[in-house]
C-alpha cells in the first residue's frame, strides 16, 4: 500500500494547553479519512502541523514516504483549513485564474474543476453573488487546481444549510471516487459515517480509535431489558453480571453494554436464578452513535 502521510508520536502544546498528545496514524492512498472529535480536541491543530502552518512540539510526520521535503510534498496536497479569500467583484473563473498564476498551474484545469464542484454553469458570476455553499465549493475547486493526490478539508460543511451540506458531501465522495485521497476533520459523527471509509477518533488531543469506520468499536453488542417487577433490583443484578460493562436506565427500558460475548438466554437464566422475571429481553448491535459516545465518554 502507498502511504501518503505517516504521523508518529505527534505532540503540540500551546503554553499550558496540551492540544495534541502523542498522536500516530497513517494515511494510505485511495481512502477517505475523517479526524473525528468534539470541538477543541485538536483536529485543526493536527491539520495545521502537517500543512506546516503550526509548529509541532514533538514527534514526526512524513509525506509520501519521506522521499522529499515537506515544502515539495505540499505541492501535491490540496487543502482548505480556513475560509479562503476570493475577490468579491471577480467571477469564479477570474478568481481561479489568479490562483493558477500563483500556483503555476495551467488555466486549462479550471473548467474541469468547476464541473467537479457543480459551479460550471455559474462560472461567470461574481464571487459576491455566491451562496455560502457555492463559496465553499469554489474553495474546493481552487484546492483541486494542481491535481493534488490528497485533499484536506477542515470542517467542510460548517455553517451550511442542509442542502449545502448534502452537495458538499456528494462532491467529496465524487472526488474520492476518482482516486483522490481525502482527509477531513469533523465534529459530526454523521458526516464521518456518511463520507469516510476510515476514522481517527480524538478527544482532548488523545487518539481513542483509528481504523475502518464500521469497526469503530469491537463491540459485543447491547441488551435491552424490561421488567414489571423491581427495576432497581434488575439494574443492580445486571451490574453484577461479569459480562456486562455498563448499564443505563432509559425510562422503563434498561440498556446494558456487553463486555464479553454472551447470549440472551444466558442472561435470562442468570436473572431468573436471581429471582427476576423479565418482560422484555433483546440483544442488538450498538448504533454507530452509541459506539462513538462510548468512546468519547470514557
Ligand atoms: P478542534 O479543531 O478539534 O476544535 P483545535 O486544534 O482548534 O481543536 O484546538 C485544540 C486545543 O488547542 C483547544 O483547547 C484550543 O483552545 C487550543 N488552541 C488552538 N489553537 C490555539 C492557539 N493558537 N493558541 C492557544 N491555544 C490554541
Ligand atoms: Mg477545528
Amino acid at each position: 500500500m502507498d502511504t501518503i502521510l505517516s504521523i508518529k508520536n505527534l505532540d503540540k502544546k500551546y503554553g499550558r494547553i496540551h492540544a495534541v498528545k502523542n498522536l500516530s496514524f497513517d494515511i494510505e492512498k485511495g481512502n477517505v479519512y475523517g479526524i473525528l472529535g468534539p470541538n477543541g480536541s485538536g483536529k485543526s491543530t493536527t491539520l495545521g502541523i502537517i500543512l506546516n502552518v503550526v509548529n509541532k512540539t514533538a514527534g514526526e510526520f512524513s509525506w509520501f514516504g519521506g522521499t522529499m521535503s515537506t515544502h515539495n510534498a505540499l505541492k501535491r496536497v490540496g487543502a482548505i483549513i480556513e475560509r479562503p479569500n476570493f475577490y468579491p467583484y471577480m467571477t469564479a473563473v477570474q478568481n481561479l485564474e489568479l490562483i493558477c498564476k500563483i500556483k503555476g498551474v495551467p488555466y486549462t484545469n479550471i473548467e474541469e474543476k468547476l464541473k467537479t464542484v457543480n459551479l460550471y454553469e455559474r462560472r461567470n458570476s461574481k464571487f459576491k453573488t455566491y451562496s455560502l455553499g457555492m463559496k465553499q465549493r469554489l474553495a474546493i475547486a481552487s484546492a483541486l487546481l494542481n491535481n493534488p493526490e490528497i485533499l484536506i478539508l477542515d470542517e467542510p460543511t460548517n455553517g451550511l444549510d442542509p442542502q449545502g451540506i448534502h452537495e458538499i458531501r456528494q462532491i467529496i465522495k465524487e472526488i474520492a471516487k476518482n482516486g483522490t485521497t481525502i482527509l477531513l476533520a469533523s465534529h459530526l459523527l454523521d458526516e464521518v459515517e456518511k463520507v469516510c471509509s476510515h476514522v481517527v477518533v480524538i478527544r482532548n488531543g488523545l487518539k481513542l480509535y483509528s481504523g475502518r469506520v464500521e469497526n469503530m468499536v469491537a463491540s459485543n453488542g447491547i441488551i435491552e431489558v424490561k421488567t414489571d417487577g423491581d427495576q432497581d433490583l434488575l439494574v443492580k443484578t445486571l451490574k453484577n453480571y461479569y459480562d456486562i460493562a455498563t448499564v443505563n436506565v432509559e425510562d422503563d427500558l434498561i440498556v446494558a453494554r456487553l463486555e464479553n460475548e454472551t447470549t440472551a438466554s444466558e442472561i435470562n437464566k442468570y436473572l431468573f436464578e436471581k429471582g427476576i422475571i423479565v418482560s422484555h429481553l433483546v440483544m442488538r448491535k450498538p448504533s454507530l452513535e452509541e459506539q462513538f459516545l462510548n468512546l468519547t465518554n470514557n
